[in-house]
């Protein structure tokens, strides 16, 4: 697949001239290539999203709500094609990409159509004055994705900056360019107004730092890695773009020891290894009352060696391929720095070699890792990948207080059937998203996003309609009638 860039409606190769070649996760192998854009692309890509700008924002809201359909719509069409192209491209399962990622990534579109038919400026009457608060669209936005999740991230960000009325220039990430070239493909396939979307493809150095710095920006929404969010805050300072940050976790799944253990273990295999482990929701830190911490070791342990992992490509693989090599190679230094600090691997700890022609692909085991202090690298860094540590605590003090002894705050589990004990916790853990007695449950709705080094600001329903638009408020005054 030679990936391309899309401009102003058309399809166009970077102006370097030059390609990044494209590997398959599952094989290890080059399939396809994308462009090596650079600013020269970013100029061209906001001064077509900037020409846009008035027309788009002028189309009544059911006018916009209509494009997000028809591109909902576009995408349905082809389910299974992007499912396979983003399974080829990522690693993730096929029926992971056909059941999850692309159903997501066109409900996005369907919710935000919902949502610039419905979203609404406010009005405060008094005597004598009105005040009429309007929600203005910024004007061009940047939607930086990366590559876990590559297109249900990328529309997660476009479709509530196209409904609120803003142009966007998107940078998938240039690890997982695919699904994002066939979005482009259907949006010339159904016409969709030129320059409102544009996508383009390359490093994050060498494009995304360009676009996100580039003064016709107005607002950024980033999602990917902490240092890199930290960059971008440094870099937009100045210029005092809005910014919305979803940034990495080390999420806790706490399981106290009243909880049901069948279903926690069941959910924790889920929330430690979905998607091999690269979500940022995973609960890769779990952490487990004492008196019960044995029967639950037990019965996770024994689901975690009956995950089958193998070709991406075949409905029966459970865990699929990791991203890319360098991903590969830092889990197998983690899961190196526990051996050498004496953790005890329960299952798991080394590479999956798969038979030809998946024999160069990048599969690592589910692996358990536990007896590390709670302060080791494996307890505290975000290793993004299939590795969860089981750590014991006495009580419910000591539970929350592990839950918290990290820099990140995105997402925690809690199992408990106690609801005064889940309310408790939940006041004092210190993150963004908690699931009781279940995890990764998603409602388009909710804020979603983090605290800590986990990011600023809030996803989702009203909160990211919010963050795409500007509040402008006109005080209307008028004389009282004279009626007598
Ligand atoms: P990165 O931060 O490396 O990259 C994210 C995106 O930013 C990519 O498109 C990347 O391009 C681009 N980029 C890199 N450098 C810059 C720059 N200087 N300016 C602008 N853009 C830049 O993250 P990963 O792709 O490795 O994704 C994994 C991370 O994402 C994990 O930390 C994970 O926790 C986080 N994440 C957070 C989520 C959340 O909602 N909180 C959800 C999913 C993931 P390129 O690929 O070319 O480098």
């Amino acid at each position: 697949m030679r990936v391309l860039n899309y401009i102003n409606g058309s399809f166009c190769q970077a102006e370097s001239g030059e390609e990044i070649p494209n590997k398959s996760p599952s094989t290890g192998l080059e399939y396809g290539s994308l462009p090596r854009s650079d600013h020269r692309d970013v100029d061209r890509a906001v001064e077509a999203a900037k020409a846009a700008q008035d027309g788009w924002r002028k189309l009544t809201h059911s006018a916009r709500a209509k494009h997000l359909q028809t591109l909902a719509n576009g995408i349905e069409a082809r389910l299974q094609d992007f499912a396979q192209t983003e399974s080829i491209d990522n690693g993730k399962p096929v029926h992971l990409a056909r059941s999850l990622d692309i159903p997501r990534s066109i409900s996005n579109f369907r919710f935000f159509a919902g949502a610039a038919e419905h979203f609404a400026g406010e009005s405060h009457c008094d005597t004598k004055q009105v005040h009429v608060t309007k929600r203005d669209p910024l004007g061009v936005v940047a939607c930086i994705s990366p590559w876990n999740l590559p297109l249900y991230l990328l529309t997660w960000k476009i479709a509530p900056a196209l409904a609120a009325g803003n142009t966007v220039v998107a940078k998938p990430s240039e690890i997982t360019p695919a699904t994002a070239f066939l979005l482009s493909q259907v949006m010339d396939d159904i016409g969709f107004p030129k320059g409102v979307l544009n996508i383009l493809h390359g490093f994050g150095a060498e494009v995304g730092s360009p676009l996100v710095n580039h003064p016709d920006v107005k607002a950024v929404t980033f999602t990917g890695g902490t240092q890199t969010g930290k960059q971008i805050a440094v870099e937009t300072a100045a210029s005092l773009k809005k910014l919305s940050l979803e940034l990495g976790g080390k999420n806790p799944f706490i399981v106290c020891a009243d909880a049901d253990l069948d279903k926690a273990s069941d959910m924790a295999v889920k929330a430690a290894f979905s998607n091999q482990g690269q979500i940022c929701l995973c609960g890769s830190r779990i952490i487990l009352e004492t008196s019960i911490s044995e029967s639950f070791k037990r019965l996770f342990v024994a689901k975690v060696k009956a995950i089958t992992v193998g070709d991406p490509a075949n409905d029966r693989s459970q865990l699929g391929a990791l991203v890319s090599e360098s991903q590969l190679q830092k889990v197998a230094n983690y899961v190196d720095k526990a051996k050498q600090s004496g953790g005890d691997i329960l299952t798991g700890g080394e590479p999956i070699h798969l038979p030809a022609p998946l024999e160069n692909g990048w599969y690592y085991a589910p692996t358990v890792i536990a007896g590390l202090p709670h302060d080791h690298c494996v307890n505290q860094d975000e290793i993004f990948g299939p590795v969860v540590t089981l750590t014991e605590a006495a009580g419910e003090a000591e539970l929350i207080r592990l839950a918290n002894d990290t820099v990140y705050g995105l997402s925690a589990s809690i199992w408990t059937n106690d609801i005064g004990k889940s309310m408790r916790m939940s006041d004092r853990i210190e993150c963004g998203m908690i699931w009781v007695n279940n995890w990764m449950v998603r409602d388009l709705r909710t804020p979603f996003g983090g605290q800590k080094m986990s990011g600023i600001g809030r996803e989702g329903g009203w909160e990211a309609m919010r963050f795409m638009t500007q509040a402008k408020n006109i005080s209307i005054s008028y004389e009282e009638a004279d009626h007598d």
